[in-house]
């Protein structure tokens, strides 16, 4: 089958491997059908995730259908059409149990697809502890409208329920990229009072202004005058940081009224600085990331319902042999793009 892979440092290249075999009961094997290219995929790339293993097909965010079930594995069969989860989890360890799947102590625990084992930007996926792993999708859900359920929508849901928001709260969201933009849909559902997103990109706080009009957007130096402007309590009640910038976080804490929440989402190339006498007397509670990908049901049935439509984010549809092109536009932010869909259907 093809297989995109990790050659070596800034280096990846569609390869010839095997499909790929079960190798625990619990293992399922997924045809996949759509893939899509991550942020943290071109960390690998480059470099900056030392525990990925060169060799190893990357991709983390897919859908496919079953092909083949381990004898342990009961939640799915072969036939079901399935959203793959980037977190692998075993469901029964101390953090599982608490929800904190991000934290799962098993071997596999945690993200594993397509960094530490092979991944799904390939026509054949192995997906360890399938029970958790995977989620049938309703039938009146397509591939497209699934293929984020996984990884940065899981990661918006997971955002938003996390920072405590009521009906009264403005809330900040700091970044409109691909996540930010899930987090600003899962947060819509919430309906707080007012929403503020703050991007510096023209073309992203275009997207937003055009697609979420009820939405107010602004650029990062205009963003906590705005904020205190347009809030009951001199700054945001919520902040959530999506961006992963230079100054996004000493933003994110600043733009926060007293006692705010402020949920970090970003992963950060830096340490960031949290300078404690500044901010005393603010009385912040800061959460940070990575997500909890245990909600992958709860959204798929919101989807189904129609709360929530991720669609507008693919811009680009590419087949396998063509994900190289689709690597150079996603890394590259060419043409407008925001995500790409890689299809192995069209192989
Ligand atoms: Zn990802
Ligand atoms: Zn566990």
């Amino acid at each position: 089958m093809l297989a995109y892979t990790y050659i070596e440092r800034g280096r990846f290249a569609l390869t010839e491997k095997p499909v790929p075999a079960l190798k625990d009961p619990r293992d399922a094997l997924v045809r996949v059908t759509l893939g899509s290219i991550c942020t943290s995929d071109l960390h690998i790339k480059h470099g900056s995730v030392p525990r990925a293993v060169p060799g190893i097909t990357v991709g983390h965010e897919m859908v496919g259908i079953v092909e083949q079930t381990g004898a342990d594995v009961h939640a799915v069969k072969p036939g079901d059409r399935v959203a793959v989860n980037v977190e692998t989890f075993c469901g029964e360890c101390f953090f599982c149990r608490h929800g904190y799947v991000n934290n799962c102590t098993d071997p596999d625990g945690g993200w594993a697809l397509g960094c530490r084992i092979d991944g799904g930007q390939a026509e054949y996926v192995r997906v360890p502890h399938a029970d958790q792993g995977l989620t049938r999708i309703p039938d009146n859900v397509t591939d497209e409208q699934a293929l984020f359920v996984g990884d940065i929508l899981a990661t918006g849901f997971w955002a938003a329920r996390i920072s405590e928001i009521t009906p009264d709260d403005t809330v900040l969201i700091i970044g409109a990229g691909p996540t930010g933009i899930c987090t600003l849909l899962c947060v819509m559902l919430r309906q707080p009072r007012r929403i503020i997103v703050c991007e510096k990109s023209e073309e992203r706080a275009h997207f937003v202004r055009s697609h979420y009009p009820t939405v107010d957007v602004v650029r990062p130096e205009e963003c906590k005058a705005f904020t205190e402007r347009h809030s009951t309590h001199g700054g945001a009640d919520v902040v959530i940081e999506v961006a992963g910038a230079d100054d996004t976080f000493r933003l994110a804490w600043q733009c926060a009224r007293p006692n705010a929440i402020v949920t970090i989402v970003a992963l950060y190339d830096r340490p960031q600085l949290l300078p404690l006498p500044d901010m005393y007397g603010k009385n912040l509670t800061f959460k940070t990331g990575g997500v909890d990908g245990c909600d992958c049901a709860e959204i798929l049935s919101l989807i189904a319902q129609g709360k929530i439509d991720t669609t507008p984010l693919i811009t680009h549809r590419f087949p396998l042999r063509g994900i190289e092109e689709a690597y150079r536009i996603f890394e590259n932010r060419l043409d407008g793009v925001i995500k790409v869909a890689v299809s192995t259907q069209t192989t």
